[in-house]
C-alpha cells in the first residue's frame, strides 16, 4: 500500500511509520515539525519507500500518483503545546482534517483520524464509553484542542456519510513511551526528566486526578487493527488501568531510584478529574487489549530518556 501520514514525525506518527515500513508499505510523511522531530524518522532518510515533506497540512495538499490510505496524526497533543499554539491547534484539527479528507476523497483512499479522549472533556461518566458525548468547556484553554478534535470527528463522519469515504476514528487515551520529548510537558515525560535530573517532581493540584496510561506498542497494535477493520465510528484505544497522578509520580521516583521530592503546583484550568477508557468495543470488534504492564512500559521509557539525557 501507499500510505500518506500527516504528523508522521511526532511521537505516535513516527512509531506508526515504523510499523508501516516493517510491513513493506510505501510511506509519504507530511509534518511541519512544530512539535514533531525529523530525528524520529532519520533511519528512513535514504529508503526509497519513504518520502518526507515538510509542510503544514492546513495548506492545500497536492500529491501525485495513487494513495491507498491517509492517516491523520498531525496536531500538537500535549496541553503545554496546545496552549503555546492555540490557533495552529484549531487549524490543524479543522482545516488540516478537511485537507486530509479531501486528499482521501480525491485518491479514493481510506482515512484514519487520530482523535482523543479529550473529546470527553472533564467526564461526568467513568469509565468513558464511545457513546458518552462528553463535558467540554468550548472556551477554556483546552477548548482549542478538544473542540478541534470534536470538529475533526464530525467532518470525518460527514465525509463518510456524504462521500462514502471508508473512515476510522481512534479516540486515543493517554499514551507514553520512548521518543516523547523531554520538554513535552505531559506528566510522564515531565516526571521522568525531573527524576533523572534529581529535581522535584511537579504534581499539579492534590495529585488525586486520575489517568490511565497506555504503552506506545500497545496503542500501535490497536491502531493497526482499527486501520484494517470495517469500523467507521469512533473506537476508544487506551489502557483501562487507572491511577492517580500522585501514584504515577511515586512510581517514577521508585523506578528511577532517584531521591526527588514532590513539589506541589496549582492545578491547570479545566484539568480533567478522571479519565479511564471503556475498551469493550475495541476488545469485542478488534480483538485488542493492552498487554504491556505499566512498570515494564515505564522501565523502557526511562531507559530511552536516560540515553537521550546524555546526548
Ligand atoms: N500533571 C502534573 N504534573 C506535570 C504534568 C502534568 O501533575 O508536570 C498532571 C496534569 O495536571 C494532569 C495529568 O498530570 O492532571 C496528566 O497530564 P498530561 O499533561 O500528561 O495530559 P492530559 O491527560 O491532561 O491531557
Amino acid at each position: 500500500m501507499k500510505v500518506f501520514v500527516t504528523g508522521g514525525a511526532g511521537f505516535i506518527g513516527s512509531h506508526f511509520i515504523d510499523l508501516l515500513m516493517d510491513k513493506d508499505h510505501e510511506v509519504i510523511c507530511m509534518d511541519n515539525l512544530i512539535t514533531g522531530n525529523s530525528q524520529n524518522l532519520s533511519r528512513f532518510q535514504s529508503n526509497k519507500r519513504f518520502t518526507f515533506l515538510q509542510q503544514d497540512v492546513t495548506k492545500p495538499i497536492e500529491v501525485e500518483g495513487p494513495i491507498d490510505y491517509v492517516l491523520h496524526f498531525a496536531s500538537p497533543a500535549s496541553p503545554v503545546d496546545y496552549l503555546t499554539y492555540p490557533i495552529p491547534t484549531l487549524k490543524v484539527g479543522s482545516l488540516g482534517t478537511h485537507n486530509a479528507l479531501g486528499l482521501a476523497k480525491a485518491k479514493k483512499a481510506k482515512f484514519l483520524l487520530a482523535s482523543t479522549s479529550e473529546v470527553y472533556g472533564d467526564p461526568l461518566v467513568s469509565p468513558q464509553p464511545e457513546s458518552y458525548w462528553g463535558n467540554v468547556n468550548p472556551i477554556g484553554p483546552r477548548g482549542v484542542y478538544d473542540e478541534a478534535k470534536r470538529f475533526a470527528e464530525a467532518i470525518t463522519l460527514a465525509y463518510h456519510r456524504s462521500h462514502r469515504i471508508d473512515t476510522k476514528i481512534a479516540r486515543i487515551f493517554n499514551t507514553y513511551g520512548p521518543r516523547m520529548r523531554k520538554e513535552d510537558g505531559r506528566a510522564v515525560p515531565n516526571f521522568i526528566t525531573q527524576a533523572l535530573k534529581g529535581e522535584p517532581l511537579t504534581v499539579y493540584g492534590e495529585g488525586n486526578q486520575t489517568r490511565s496510561f497506555c504503552f506506545i506498542s500497545d496503542l500501535i497494535q490497536g491502531l493497526s487493527r482499527l486501520m484494517e477493520s470495517p469500523l467507521n465510528e469512533p473506537v476508544n484505544l487506551g489502557n483501562p488501568e487507572e491511577m492517580t497522578i500522585l501514584e504515577l509520580a511515586q512510581k517514577i521516583i521508585h523506578l528511577t531510584q532517584c531521591k526527588s521530592k514532590i513539589e506541589w503546583r496549582p492545578l491547570p484550568t479545566d484539568d480533567p478529574k478522571q479519565r479511564r477508557p471503556d475498551i469493550s468495543k475495541a476488545q469485542r470488534e478488534l480483538k485488542w487489549k493492552p498487554v504491556v504492564p505499566l512498570d515494564e512500559g515505564l522501565h523502557l521509557t526511562i531507559e530511552d530518556f536516560r540515553k537521550r539525557m546524555k546526548e
